[in-house]
């Protein structure tokens, strides 16, 4: 039976990391245990806390570059990794671990099932639900985290995308970073530590655990052990994906990923003119939008279903016009969050489609360097090297720059239409 660290994909020296901190947590548990033992026999003994500041204190000393190699526990981390490296997967096997009754993520017993399911009372997952998480969210949050753990072990908050804190949330973060309670762990995953994804002084409380991008043979192994893809699938999918654990296993299995990727990798030879540009660009933002929509469409109905329910949908009694304003508040509320949703499913999936053809560009470069480098798309090689011919290496990289900058537009707030038009121009034009 794999443990909870099994799939965590090509990131052996996180998971040696993340081992030794469990361990080292379980001691902590262990200590305070025979603590409490000792103090009810007589003599006094330190207890947990002092154990964990102690454990903290000798991480601190080890210095910033011995901190991450070191075996202690500690209250705050920070996950690092590009989307799709499992940063939120090593976090989750992490709280696994911490929770796990044998205090090693067996992956057997009910702490590490619970956990990995979701439903431990004292694990709590923060994720955006639109663009940004708000400070609310996180003030309840923070508070239901300085409880004592229900299970008698640790409490453990994750925040899958910290980039995406408000900056009001963000300070009701750090304050509990800054003054953890004694048993409660923080572990908050972004695509990095720049100033821009995480503060500076949040930074500063966290040990810092950076994962890299999974090799596609380590990508293809998880998805031919774990979900019994076929091996010539799998490595397609995982060089497809470019290191991209859960895109690739979409990729493999689902067949309009596939058909909306093939859209995708069409565009460079649509591109014979202006008007086929703009073109271009709105069948790119029109299939966002429907790929987006299928995903937020059912979630959105059911929710304002449940609201509607809720809320008793109608009476007459005294109180019910005060009642029905409350609820035009709330269904207000609940519209402004799905539509902060559905924008960020339609920019996410623009993205991806972005990243699809940057790996096609890319591809062309390599092929008119000659760079003995393995392609992205193995199955457009025909097309890649035509365009290698056609654009010369040059051509190809001011290509796959037009599509790098039409990301970073969009991720600095450019309207995703204008973004995708300036950039389908440069790529029919060079
Ligand atoms: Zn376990």
């Amino acid at each position: 039976m794999p443990d909870v660290f099994a799939d965590i994909v090509g990131q052996d020296d996180v998971v040696d990391t993340l081992r030794r901190a469990a361990a080292s947590a379980a001691a902590v548990l262990r200590g305070a245990a025979a603590g409490r033992a000792a103090a009810a026999a007589g003599p006094v003994a330190p207890d947990d806390d002092d154990a964990l500041a102690a454990e903290a204190e000798a991480e601190a000393a080890e210095g910033a570059g011995g901190a991450a190699q070191g075996s202690g526990m500690t209250h705050a981390w920070i996950l690092t990794g590009p989307p799709g490296s499992g940063r939120s997967v090593a976090a989750r096997a992490f709280a696994a671990a911490l929770q796990c009754l044998r205090g090693t993520g067996c992956g057997e017993c009910q702490g590490c099932h619970t956990t990995l399911a979701g439903t431990h009372a004292d694990v709590r997952l923060v994720a955006p639900e639109g663009l940004s998480i708000g400070v609310g969210e996180m003030r309840a949050l923070v508070l239901r985290a300085a409880s004592t753990p229900s299970g008698g072990r640790w409490q453990v908050v994750i925040v899958s995308d910290a980039d995406r804190l408000t900056e009001a949330a963000g300070n009701a973060l750090l304050k509990a970073v800054e003054e953890p309670p004694p048993r409660t762990v923080f572990l908050l995953c972004a695509p990095s530590t720049h100033p821009d994804d995480v503060s500076v002084t949040i930074r500063s409380r966290c040990r810092v655990l950076p994962l890299r991008q999974p090799a596609p043979e380590a990508v293809a192994e998880v998805l031919v052990r774990r979900d019994g893809i076929a091996p010539d699938v799998a490595r397609w999918a995982a060089a497809a994906a470019q290191g991209h654990v859960g895109r690739a296993r979409l990729l493999a299995g689902d067949r309009e990923a596939r058909a909306r990727r093939d859209a995708v990798l069409a565009v460079p030879r649509r591109l014979t003119g202006v008007g086929a540009a703009f073109d271009a660009a709105s069948a790119l933002i029109e299939a966002a939008e429907a790929e987006a929509g299928a995903a937020v469409t059912e979630s959105d109905a059911a929710e304002r279903a449940a609201l509607q329910t809720a809320l008793g949908a109608g009476g007459t009694g005294r109180g019910a016009a005060g009642a029905m304003r409350g609820a035009a508040g709330q269904l207000k509320e609940l519209e402004k969050r799905q539509k902060s949703r559905a924008t960020r499913a339609q920019r996410d999936a623009l993205d991806r489609a972005l990243v699809d053809l940057a790996g096609f560009y890319r591809d062309a470069l390599t092929a008119a360097l000659h760079a003995p480098v393995a392609p992205v798309h193995t199955d457009t090689a025909v097309l890649t090297a035509a365009g290698a011919q056609r654009w010369g290496a040059e051509g190809s990289l001011r290509r796959l720059e037009a599509v790098l900058e039409c990301r970073a537009a969009i991720e600095s707030n450019v309207k995703p239409r204008i973004a995708v038009e300036a950039m389908m121009l440069t790529l029919w034009k060079g």
